[in-house]
């Protein structure tokens, strides 16, 4: 599927609203001028809270959690109504007027994780949902064997948010082309079940189309108990995902 296309950069500046840009038949659309910098602050104290919380807490904390520890840690502040209201803007969007495609899979952005139904994979730091993920993990372990790791497992709506509005504002504002690289909050299946694979001391290349040239992936596809979730020109609209592995339920 190839629903995206360039645009010029320039055009930007017409823009207003998360607005719309036409090139030809593809059309990307962009965060708001006026949004940037609240959107810059969001994403700065999101970090900070990761940083007092830790990077594992931070992956399964709550909407709700992470507006307390803002407001409870001075360095960071309580966020104000615009950053609020922005926060909710892009979570309840339709990721489908990005060209993503998933369905919505967490209906709230309050929506909290159930403690007592995680597990922590203390060797990776992640977290994964007990029953069907967490053996499905276990079980790939054991078939693939030690070259393998947990590289990204339970991501909360303010995980996904955090990761999502990093790759927006490395690719200058582009919502479309960010929502093609990860799934908008609120639509990821890492924060219903799904985790993500890669080959140890391999880094930032098991998250690369490099990860499908490994004899780890060679395996992992061949397994009929799991699935990759993003395939070659999938109907999502998100690129290839050979690492994100899709729990069968
Ligand atoms: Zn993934």
């Amino acid at each position: 599927m190839n629903r995206r296309g360039f645009v010029k950069f320039s055009a930007l500046t017409m823009c207003m609203g998360l607005c719309e840009l036409s090139a030809a038949d593809e059309k990307y659309t962009y965060l708001d001028e006026a949004d940037r910098k609240i959107f810059h602050s969001i994403y700065k104290k999101l970090g900070l809270i990761q940083k007092q919380v830790g990077y594992s807490n931070f992956s399964v904390i709550s909407f709700d959690e992470a507006l307390k520890t803002a407001k409870d840690f001075s360095h960071i502040g309580a966020f104000d109504m615009k950053e609020l209201t922005l926060m909710e803007k892009i979570f309840y969007m339709d990721a489908s007027k990005l060209g993503f495609y998933g369905d919505r899979t967490v209906q709230k952005i309050t929506s909290q994780i159930d403690k007592k139904e995680i597990v922590k994979i203390k060797s990776a730091g992640q977290y994964l949902f007990k029953g069907k993920p967490k053996e499905d993990y276990e079980r790939i372990m054991r078939d693939i064997g030690p070259t393998l790791k947990l590289t990204s497992g339970i991501r909360s709506v303010i995980k996904q948010t955090y990761l999502f509005y990093g790759k927006v504002i490395r690719l200058n504002g582009n919502l479309s082309l960010a929502s093609f690289n990860i799934a908008p909050p609120g639509y990821s299946y890492h924060t219903i079940r799904d985790f993500d694979v890669g080959r140890i001391d391999w880094g930032y290349a098991n998250f690369t189309s490099r990860f499908a040239t490994t004899k780890e992936f060679s395996k992992l596809r061949r397994l009929k108990y799991i699935s990759i979730r993003y395939g070659v020109n999938n109907d999502y609209g998100v690129r290839f995902e050979p690492w994100h592995v899709k729990v069968l339920v």
